[in-house]
């Protein structure tokens, strides 16, 4: 048996460890004893330094990761808020010019919300999240941690490029990873000047280089050489049903944030101008990109008429059947199918993203300024329903039930799993469609952003894990637990 003096004596060396690991929060714990060397990484041609997180290859980009991680990990927990700051402080300080620069490059989505989505970085999660869980009990002491993986490579998408590179990086960086983005090639030279502006702060303020690393110039082969790095532990895509695929195939672990065609259920029971208010609020933001936004609304047959009012009153702009049937002609290609029928359809790139205006010129309609959705009933196989459009439109489904109008839903939502909404007083109604749907966000009696913590309970990211079912990304999702384990008679009661 072991004496009382060495229990104490073991028992303090744990709680100094778990205190310092968790950054000294009682102020007095001694500084975490460095690691010990790691092992050589491979620096090929030695050019990481001066490049600001920006490189031309793969390669030299994960190892110039890794080393930044191998610079994070000497430096502890606290290196890490720091740098989180940093991203929060630098994405708040751009968010204008920043935001311009985006929208100049993509041509996509507005300027109030792309400066909107920077200033809002600032409500994704940090370290504080990383709490270790403990037991104690007969046999000694556990301790599980969360830890890093190392090199993490991320894909951004067109509709959100800097966000959702910075949202990535809080949530990474907090997990004590470092991180090489793959962006979208349309939204590639403003994900590099972010990343360029982050690492210049986070070298003048942590001494640590490259954590963030990005290559310039992203195409299918830098996708595929940075999937093959032996450094890359970890893949989270952030994109549509290709780069899933893409992903998925790759050999690697992958962390999907796929796509969603997110449909919206009103019943009778439902307050209908904050049904309307909501829908615009979310179906009009950044002109629809949002992969949460609502992109088709199935209204009981009943409620019909009180609903299209209620849109109406609220700012949005009807179209009646030649206005819709002009600009479907315009926003989409279809290839007729059997019996004269629609087979498949093809988005129209011209018009993703672009203002509602942009929509009612194709529709031959004059809107008054600042108008920001426009809607028309439809069939409920309409491309509009049935594509994930990314348009300031909603096409609305009159339906004749409840089931109906949960089936209908579930057809919309291809099984994506990724959200859906409802607009209902009736508590069977909800949980029927949250069971029917089962999607990763089920948002009731408000705008989509509720789901993200904006005018809803909750957090940020612009990583929303569907397929693989990590759900809203957070700092622990880019962990590995750990399990530290002491096994003596360590109780004290
Ligand atoms: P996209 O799928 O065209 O591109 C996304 C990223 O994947 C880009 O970096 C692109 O270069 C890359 N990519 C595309 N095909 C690839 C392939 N075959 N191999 C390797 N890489 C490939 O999407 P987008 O237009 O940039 O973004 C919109 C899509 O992303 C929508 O489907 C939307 O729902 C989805 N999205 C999902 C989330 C989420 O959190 N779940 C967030 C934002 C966007």
């Amino acid at each position: 048996m072991s004496s009382p003096a060495i229990n104490e004596a073991l028992i303090r060396d744990v709680i100094e460890e778990v205190m310092g690991r968790l950054g000294g929060s009682n102020g007095s714990a001694p500084a975490p004893t460095p690691a010990p060397a790691a092992p050589a990484v491979k620096t090929g041609c030695g050019c990481h330094s001066g490049k600001h997180g920006v490189f031309e290859t793969a390669d030299h980009a994960c190892e110039a990761a890794q080393a930044g991680f191998e610079q994070l990990r000497e430096k502890g927990i606290a290196a890490r808020k720091q740098i989180i700051d940093i991203v929060k402080t630098v994405c708040d300080d751009n968010a204008r010019e920043w935001g311009r620069i985006e929208l100049e490059e993509t041509k996509i989505g507005r300027l109030d919300h792309k400066i909107e989505k920077l200033q809002i970085i600032k409500l994704v999660p940090g370290v504080e999240w990383l709490n270790p869980y403990g037991l104690s009990g007969d046999h000694g002491i556990t301790l599980e941690e969360f830890t890093p993986f190392g090199v993490i490579a991320a894909i951004t998408p067109s509709t959100h490029s800097i966000p959702t590179l910075a949202g990535n990086i809080v949530n990474m960086i907090a997990a004590g990873n470092a991180v090489v983005f793959n962006a979208h090639p349309a939204a590639s030279q403003c994900a590099a000047m972010a990343i360029r502006e982050f690492n210049k702060a986070i070298e003048r303020e942590t001494g640590i280089s490259n954590i963030a690393c990005i290559i310039e110039h992203p195409t299918l082969d830098s996708f595929n050489e940075l999937c093959a790095n032996d450094l890359v532990r970890l893949l989270c895509v952030t994109g549509g049903p290709a780069v899933v695929a893409a992903a998925m195939k790759s050999g690697k672990r992958a962390i999907c944030a796929g796509p969603g065609n997110p449909p919206v259920l009103v019943d009778d029971t439902a307050c209908m101008d904050r049904a309307a208010s909501s829908i615009i609020q979310g179906g009009a933001y950044d002109n629809n990109l949002l992969c949460i936004g609502e992109k088709e609304i199935f209204v009981l047959d009943n409620t019909f008429s009180r609903f299209m009012s209620a849109m109406d009153r609220a700012g949005a702009v009807q179209l009646n059947t030649a206005q819709l049937d002009a600009l479907t002609q315009a926003a989409f290609t279809i290839e007729p199918g059997q019996g004269g029928g629609c087979a498949q359809a093809h988005t129209n790139k011209d018009f993703i993203g672009k203002d509602a205006k942009v929509l009612a010129d194709a529709a031959g309609i004059s809107i008054p300024d600042g108008t920001q959705l426009l809607f028309a009933e439809t069939d409920s196989d309409h491309p509009f329903v049935v594509e994930e459009q990314m348009m300031p439109f909603v096409p609305i489904v009159r339906v004749g039930g409840i089931e109906e109008g949960i089936q209908e839903s579930l057809k919309a939502e291809h099984n994506y799993k990724h959200t859906s909404i409802i607009h209902s007083h009736d508590v069977n109604h909800m949980t029927a469609m949250a069971r029917a749907l089962d999607t990763t966000l089920f948002v009731k009696n408000g705008p989509c952003g509720a789901g993200l913590g904006l005018g809803g309970e909750g957090y940020l990211s612009f990583s929303i894990a569907t397929p693989t079912g990590e759900g809203v990304t957070n700092p622990k999702t880019f962990t590995r637990v750990r399990r530290c384990i002491m096994v003596d008679n360590l109780r004290i009661y």
